[in-house]
């Protein structure tokens, strides 16, 4: 599967926020948008007006990369969004948080969603009692993610548990701590994502 691997910190530099793609790190004086709060590149502390265009492409480019989707998939689902019923952009930020490694992340069984990728990837999680190994499933209303018997005795898995006591969820997904899995409670609200995006530019970009 292709993936974007150069260094995360630069996009969002570029973005202007904090993604938050490097878990821990990303909460410590060393957070590069902290350190360097301008474009990366030569002319990153250059012009920074922005055409309407331009301000669009953005915004989606942020999508993306919060989500860590690249750039065909992330125009199926904009597809798939706009086949559905309702408002086009918050079925876009639904289908995008209803992805399994978004969801393993919410639940805090992974420090970012790259992570939850990697995790996922290793056949760390179950679904409904069977194994995914698909960071891009897409979950259900009702749909139990959990960690894996086997790989409860991971090291960083045990690591992610410890930190899981009092940690609060979207009120979309419930966290039991003890059996180490996450219900889809329903499909989360546009209030509930808290996903620092503004979709109608995204619809606007692609209805060009
Ligand atoms: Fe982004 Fe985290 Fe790097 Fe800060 S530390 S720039 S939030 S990936």
């Amino acid at each position: 599967m292709a993936r974007y691997t150069g260094p995360v910190c630069r996009l969002c530099r570029r973005e202007g926020l904090k993604l938050y793609l490097k878990g821990e790190r990303c909460l410590t004086e060393k957070c590069s948008v902290d350190k360097r709060p301008y474009a990366p590149g030569q002319h990153g502390q250059g012009r920074k007006r922005a055409s309407e265009y331009g301000q669009q492409l953005r915004e989606k480019q942020k999508a993306r990369r919060y989500y860590g989707v690249l750039e065909n998939q992330f125009g199926r689902y904009y597809e798939e969004a706009a086949r559905r019923r309702g408002v086009t952009g918050e079925n876009l930020l639904e289908l995008l948080e209803s992805r399994l490694d978004n969801v393993v992340f919410r639940l805090g069984l992974a420090g970012s969603r790259a992570e939850a990728r990697q995790l996922i990837r290793h056949g760390h999680f179950n679904v409904n009692g069977g194994r995914v190994n698909i960071p891009s499933y897409l979950v259900s209303e009702g749909d139990v993610v959990a960690v894996r018997e086997k790989s409860r005795e991971i090291a960083r898995v045990k690591e992610l548990v410890e930190a899981l006591t009092g940690r609060t969820v979207p009120a979309w997904l419930q966290l039991d701590v003890e059996a180490l899995n996450g219900k889809v409670l329903r499909k989360p609200a546009r209030e509930e994502i808290d996903t620092p995006i503004a979709e109608q530019m995204i619809i606007e970009h692609y209805s060009r």
